[in-house]
């Protein structure tokens, strides 16, 4: 509350009024974004370690805002999360990911991250299909990637969404790995095909503090031990990759191999077929 100076008090907090109208204020922006077309995709190459070879890329969301500039996907999707926004822009992705991924080299992967409201939808798996369809990709190249967050709440829809996706060939990979409260039975019930390693513990392999190394250490062997494809996220060292190869990781991304770039540069990278 605030004095107005004449004995009187308006309860009108400037602070949280701003807040809520900045919020407002990006969520019909970002209705706009979707059918004014200021969202594009980035893509990040993951690489096998073994063979040194793109195994797939993953797709980033960035907007385009005509004021603001770009806006980092850490910004708009928890209200895109929370509004409910998330839906017709996750579709928007997978449907932009998939025709993209039709003019790489056939044995290219193509990740996209799914937020919790998608499973949410009721409509995940006829939009993946819808997808898929549309851009003529096999199932196979289609990874998606899920936090333990996500599928924790309303478990038993999340399976049976994840499962039926997963009969249809398309691979499910655990985002963030290590930052959530997994257990054995747990993991072990959901069909995951890969485990991303999240880039706080690599970034962690080489810390000053021995504590930070050894757990960074276990949370990548443990991760190995599940006998899945292991993706360390984040790598931005030569020593590193070193340690992720000697623990035999399956593939590595991060900045030390690419940044995300644009759908020209990669096309160019992964020598893409020229598609009119
Ligand atoms: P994420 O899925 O964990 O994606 C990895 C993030 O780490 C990306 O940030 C990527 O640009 C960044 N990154 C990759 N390599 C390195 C590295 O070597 N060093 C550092 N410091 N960072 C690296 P970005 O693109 O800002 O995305 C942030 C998060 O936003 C993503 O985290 C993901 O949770 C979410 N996100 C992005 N696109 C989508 C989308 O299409 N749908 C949904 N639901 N979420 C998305
Ligand atoms: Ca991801
Ligand atoms: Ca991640
Ligand atoms: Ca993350």
């Amino acid at each position: 509350a605030k004095s107005s100076g004449r004995g009187t008090f308006h309860f009108f907090e400037p602070e949280l009024d701003q807040r809520m109208h900045a919020r407002r204020n990006l969520e019909r922006d970002m209705r706009h974004a979707l059918v004014s077309g200021e969202f594009e995709l980035h893509y990040q190459p993951f690489v096998d370690l073994k063979s040194g070879d793109i195994s797939g890329l993953e797709a980033l969301l960035r907007w385009h805002h005509p004021q603001r500039g770009l806006v980092s996907p850490a910004e708009f999707i928890p209200l895109a999360e929370e509004t409910g926004l998330i839906v017709p822009i996750g579709e928007w992705v997978l449907r932009t990911a998939c025709a993209e991924a039709a003019k790489w080299p056939a044995d290219l992967k193509i990740a996209v991250n799914l937020s919790p409201a998608q499973f949410r939808s009721k409509e995940l798996v006829p939009v993946v299909f819808g997808a898929l369809a549309a851009s003529g990709i096999g199932a196979q190249r289609l990874e998606l990637e899920v936090t333990e967050t996500a599928i924790m709440h309303d478990s038993e829809a999340v399976f049976a969404a994840l499962g039926q996706l997963h009969k249809l060939g398309v691979r499910i990979a655990l985002d963030d790995f290590g930052t959530g409260y997994s257990s054995l039975s747990f993991l072990q019930k959901f069909p995951f095909d890969k485990i991303k390693i999240d880039r706080s513990f690599v970034n962690e392999l080489l810390s000053a503090k021995e504590d930070s190394r050894l757990i960074a250490r276990a949370v990548v062997k443990f991760a190995v031990s599940l006998g899945k494809t292991t993706t360390a996220e984040g790598v931005e060292t030569k020593e590193q990759l070193d340690i992720l190869r000697e623990e035999a990781c399956t593939e590595m991304q991060g900045y030390y191999f690419s940044r995300p770039k644009c759908s020209a540069e990669i096309a160019q990278m992964v020598g893409a077929e020229a598609v009119s």
